[in-house]
């Protein structure tokens, strides 16, 4: 019988190792965050880091085992490391294989609010002019339809959605007819901040199961200051709305968005508290994008990134702590980016992905037909920007749109996985690309990352997450079940 080799012939000599691409960042003195290509990541001194550099690693030195179980470091004679490596960045990018999932329908341009930092440039007036029609809508359910993603979400927009319910009636109705044939599944969300809720539109969305987002910034005072409208009644409206919906659809059927502003910024509890007491499942704290009345009043150069990552930070904080008390109530920006940390599963969230989502995960129908890549492309058309506008429902095919040398190049200029800065960042795999928000601040796909604040939210953000995981237990638990 066949003895076998000796124990020490098992063990890896150093020269059977090789290094797998790493990138670093500093966090401290003596501490550094290393990560690989599909985002996981682990704290080292500069020593660790060197050794880990120079191959001077050792079974049984605690440094080597790390290396391998975040694939820092593979063999020379087995291609397994690579080969996993392959596979989650495969299943990181999946998303890639369901296009297009997300369509805005922007049914009108009108609204009763008149916020200061409305990013959509709503009109008044003029039904006729700013109110999409029916002709229009058939052509974009369309092409929505002919986009590969099995399941379509359709969001109707605005200005104020509901002031044109007729239309959402009808392209809900005709969407279902064509889309039965097609073997494709739909989803309907209304984005509304609920004013003009009514029975009829209760019954209608109970029949065909239909969602509900709308905006509630805070406490009635800082909710009412954001969203001014005639009789000062939009903290009323709103939650009187939810109420109803919850009522009569069920407590999953509407969920809210708040917008930080500069009179948000001390006032995080109070927010979150508001959430807690209207039964709303989580909160999403999020900063003021730089698109829309947002920039003609100002609104946006009100605060800085440091500011709104210092409100994240409080408000993430109190949040955890409720959590801790029993009540499961998710921030929903760290639960997208905990899971992404975590898992290799595709994130469809736009703004978090490279590829970029524009187009390929979303399209936007604006009221006169002019299809654009994304929702805040359009907010930047409606600013005079039409640099991301795709073509029109009335010409082109959903082949022509995502296909078109706007889409094409734009998707291809900012790809962070090539670009200056990202491609070497340690954050870049748990990241995205924004080519919007970047070409909106600095005239520039790519971005100047050094000095984009989206950049700075990101590495603020995410290595605040990391510390959390690593060095908080009670909190990497809560934040764990938010993110599975
Ligand atoms: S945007 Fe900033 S944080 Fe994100 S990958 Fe690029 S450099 Fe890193």
């Amino acid at each position: 019988m066949a003895g076998f080799a000796a124990a020490d012939s098992f063990s890896p000599v150093k020269s059977d190792l090789q290094l797998l691409p790493i990138r670093f960042e500093r966090l401290g003195a003596d501490r550094f965050l290393v990560g690989n290509m599909v985002g996981d990541m682990a704290e080292m001194t500069a020593a660790e880091l060197d050794r880990l550099c120079a191959l001077d690693l050792a079974p049984g030195d605690g440094l080597y085992e790390r290396a391998f179980e975040n694939l820092f470091v593979g063999s020379t004679e087995q291609r397994a490391q690579q080969q996993l490596l392959a596979l989650r960045l495969r299943s990181r990018l999946s998303f890639l294989r369901a296009a297009t999932p997300l369509h805005l329908f922007v049914v009108t341009l009108r609204c009763e609010h008149s916020c200061p930092y409305c990013q959509v440039s709503r009109q008044s007036k003029d039904r006729v002019r700013y109110d999409m029609d029916q002709a229009t809508a058939s052509k974009a359910i369309d092409i929505a339809l002919s986009a590969p993603a099995p399941l379509i979400k359709i969001e109707f927009q605005g200005g104020e959605p509901l002031l044109n319910f007729e239309l959402i009636r009808w392209i809900v109705v005709t969407a279902k007819q064509r889309a039965a044939p097609l073997s494709k599944r739909l989803q309907f969300v209304v984005a509304t901040n609920l004013a003009l809720l009514s029975d009829e539109v209760l019954d209608f969305s109970a029949e065909h199961d239909i969602l509900f987002s709308t905006s509630l910034d805070g406490p009635r005072d800082l909710h009412n200051k954001n969203r001014p409208r005639r009789g000062d009644n939009s903290y009323e409206l709103a939650i009187a709305g939810i109420a109803r919906i919850k009522d009569r659809l069920g407590p999953d059927k509407v969920g809210a968005l708040m917008t930080t502003t500069e009179a948000s910024l001390d006032r995080v509890e109070a927010i979150v508290d508001e959430y807690l007491k209207q039964g709303l499942d989580g909160i999403f704290l999020r900063p003021l994008s730089p698109y829309g009345f947002a920039m003609k009043t100002k609104q946006f150069q009100k605060y800085r990134g440091t500011d709104w990552l210092q409100f994240w930070k409080r408000g993430l904080r109190y949040i955890l702590d409720v959590n801790k008390s029993g009540r499961r109530f998710p921030e929903f920006y760290s639960s997208l980016i905990v899971r992404r940390m975590l898992s290799d599963e595709p994130i469809g969230y736009v703004d978090l992905r490279s590829p970029a989502g524009i187009g390929l995960g979303a399209l936007v129908y604006n009221y006169d037909g002019t299809v654009f890549a994304s929702d805040e492309a359009r907010m930047l058309a409606e600013m005079g920007d039409r640099s991301f506008e795709l073509g029109t429902v009335h010409e082109h095919s959903y082949r022509e749109l995502v296909l078109s040398d706007t889409l094409v190049s734009a998707v291809a200029n900012s790809l962070t996985q090539t670009a200056p800065q990202c491609s070497t960042c340690v954050f870049e795999p748990n990241c995205g690309a924004d080519p919007v928000y970047h070409h909106a601040t600095q005239q520039d796909l790519l971005g100047i990352k050094p000095l984009s604040e989206f950049c700075q939210r990101q590495k603020g953000v995410i290595t605040h997450l990391f510390e959390l995981l690593e060095h908080s237990p009670e909190d990497a638990a809560i934040l764990r079940r938010w993110a599975s």
